[in-house]
């Protein structure tokens, strides 16, 4: 597949440029808002081209664009592209609203583009071992889960998530996302209310930098979550606890293939077996079949609309005290 790269960014330098490369895809051209940096970023990647102009990049006929640009650019670069029937493979949060979001599913349905969200939790060998297990009966009824996704924000991306309210920055735009759709895919359901408080810890007060929210489901099941770009020591992880067992899936919130997953029942805990495989590769994998099949991707549009949804939500109840219903009209 012929892929163009919107967003000179640190995500696709460290990690879907290879995923793409190693799905056999060619990288034909980048288009960066900075012409310096695209041109530096385009050699240091071993990419022919590189443009400020997205229609110029267009123009060389890919199949599919990667969007990673900062969230509020999304929606125009997303539009641009599937008017020319180009497929599209976009970061998240799809954007910075709903109605945003919701046209970008829209425009890709009409045009008959394939439309996927770069949730890559849900490609991890050790989520896929707790969501078999779940499946498989092993904890009964489920009941709840914990989700504790609370880091410390690395130096080199402490840019506009920290300082750019406009641009989606904020850590429940950026982590509150990853942990809805992790759930999602996990639980077979979305959130229905949510409530949450969010703070300022260490990075200004421009945007939040700490939120903890309880999210109930329409079977009953409560969530509590925990996401942090202020929490250097705590480690990661995800809890689902059912009435039969519980399961723990220990570092599982990672971006690397890593993390273990334990069985906990009867007072004896047992370690599932994983079979790690590259995140980002696996989805993209997912992406280039869709095309080829003519299906939806598995994380299509709809779901990454569907975990805005849930984090707009979120960022509502703290702004204002109140529990939230999740708005997903339209989705
Ligand atoms: P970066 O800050 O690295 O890049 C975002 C944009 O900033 C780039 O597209 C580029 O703009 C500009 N930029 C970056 N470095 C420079 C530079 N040296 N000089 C000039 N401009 C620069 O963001 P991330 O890679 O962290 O995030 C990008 C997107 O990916 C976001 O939507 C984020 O939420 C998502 N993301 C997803 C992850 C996942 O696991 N799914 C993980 C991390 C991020 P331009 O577009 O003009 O080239």
């Amino acid at each position: 597949m012929r892929w163009g790269l919107v967003g000179a960014s640190t995500i696709a330098a460290e990690w879907m440029i290879d995923a793409i490369r190693a799905n056999g895809g060619e990288i034909i051209g980048v288009q960066s808002g900075s012409a310096e940096h695209g041109a530096d970023y385009a050699q240091k990647h071993g990419i022919a081209y590189s443009t400020t102009d997205l229609a110029a990049l267009l123009d060389q006929k890919p199949e599919a664009i990667y969007i990673s640009s900062v969230n509020d650019k999304h929606r125009a670069q997303l539009e641009a592209a599937a008017k020319r029937g180009i497929h599209v493979l976009c970061e998240k949060p799809l954007a910075t609203s709903l109605d945003d979001a919701k046209a970008m599913i829209e425009l890709c349905e009409h045009n008959n583009v394939r439309f996927a969200t770069n949730h890559h939790l849900r490609w991890a060998a050790t989520h896929q071992a707790i969501r078999a297990a779940i499946e498989a009966g092993k904890i009964g009824e489920v009941r709840s889960a914990r989700v504790f996704h609370a880091v410390y924000l690395p130096v080199h991306l402490q840019g506009w998530r920290i300082d750019n309210p406009s641009a989606g920055g904020g850590v429940v735009l950026d982590i509150t996302v990853h942990n809805c759709d992790i759930l999602a895919y996990l639980l077979g359901e979305y959130p229905q209310e949510v409530v949450s408080m969010t703070d300022h810890k260490l990075f200004g007060d421009l945007v939040e930098d700490e939120a903890m929210s309880v999210w109930r489901y329409p079977s009953g099941v409560l969530a509590y979550t925990h996401e942090s770009f202020a929490t250097p020591h705590a480690g990661h992880g995800i809890e689902i606890h059912g009435s039969e067992g519980s399961l723990f899936g220990e570092s599982v919130m990672s971006q690397q293939p890593v993390g273990t997953v334990y069985l906990q029942r009867n007072g004896e805990r047992e370690e599932l077996a994983v079979n790690p495989h590259n995140l980002y590769q696996a989805g993209v994998a997912d992406f280039v079949a869709a095309v080829n099949e003519g299906r939806a991707p598995a994380c299509d549009g709809i779901a990454g609309t569907r975990s805005l949804a849930v984090a707009l939500a979120v960022l509502e109840s703290a702004k204002s005290g109140n529990k939230v219903s999740v708005d997903y009209a339209g989705v």
